[in-house]
């Protein structure tokens, strides 16, 4: 299965995302891991990237899709991937669309993850990454960063929303509630049951 998951930053995506593809026995891509991956390693486009993410801003179009494509070529992904954080923006969606119907294949659903912005603010301001062996807040996770990146979601990234109704494919998601609840409402809304579930296959 190819699978989108969207959802504004602070929503649960992350965390949704290990234990779809878990489930699913696919790959889960992200794109902000990938581009945390470069910066860690210090290459010229992970000090790009980190100019962009430090300040809650999208990385460009071409350099996000052409990191992206190249990972989905990776042979992992060749049954099937859970996208995390891509795409991002319209155009983002319009080339992903462009290079699946390139290889003859189509997404298979978009999981619309819905969360209260109150509760987001509130979710990623008390969120902390371990750096050096200290528990610090992740420098884009500031509350200013946290307002901006809001914003740029719902300019940017929400309008695929309806770019995907279009195609039938959207399932929306209540994400507000602990993490088994949401993954198992996430299973019911891809028709595959409970994670816990006894049912055997059916077909
Ligand atoms: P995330 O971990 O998904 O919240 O991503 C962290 C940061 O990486 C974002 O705030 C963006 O700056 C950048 N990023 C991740 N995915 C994308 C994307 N699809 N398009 C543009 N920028 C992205």
């Amino acid at each position: 299965m190819r699978i989108v998951l969207l959802g504004p930053p602070g929503s649960g995506k992350g965390t949704q995302a290990a234990l779809l593809a878990d489930a699913l026995g696919v790959p889960a891509v992200s794109t902000g891991e990938l581009f945390r991956a470069h910066v860690a390693e210090g290459t010229e486009f992970g000090r790009m990237a980190a100019v962009f993410a430090s300040v809650g801003d999208l990385v460009p179009d071409d350099a996000t899709t052409t990191m992206l494509i190249e990972r989905l070529e990776q042979p992992d992904c060749l049954a099937g991937y859970l996208l995390d954080g891509f795409p991002r923006t319209v155009g983002q969606a319009e080339r992903l669309r462009e290079e699946l119907r390139a290889r003859a294949t189509r997404l298979d659903a978009v999981i619309d993850l819905e969360v209260a912005d109150a509760e987001l603010i509130r979710r990623m301001t008390a969120r902390r990454v371990l750096l050096d062996g200290a528990w610090v807040t992740r420098a884009d996770d500031q509350p200013e960063t946290v307002r901006h990146r809001l914003e740029v979601y719902r300019e940017q990234t929400a309008p695929l929303v309806e770019f995907y109704e279009a195609d039938g494919i959207v399932r929306r998601v209540d994400a507000d509630a602990d993490v088994d609840t949401v993954a198992a409402r996430v299973l019911a809304a891809l028709d595959l049951g409970t994670p816990n579930s006894t049912q055997p296959p059916v077909g």
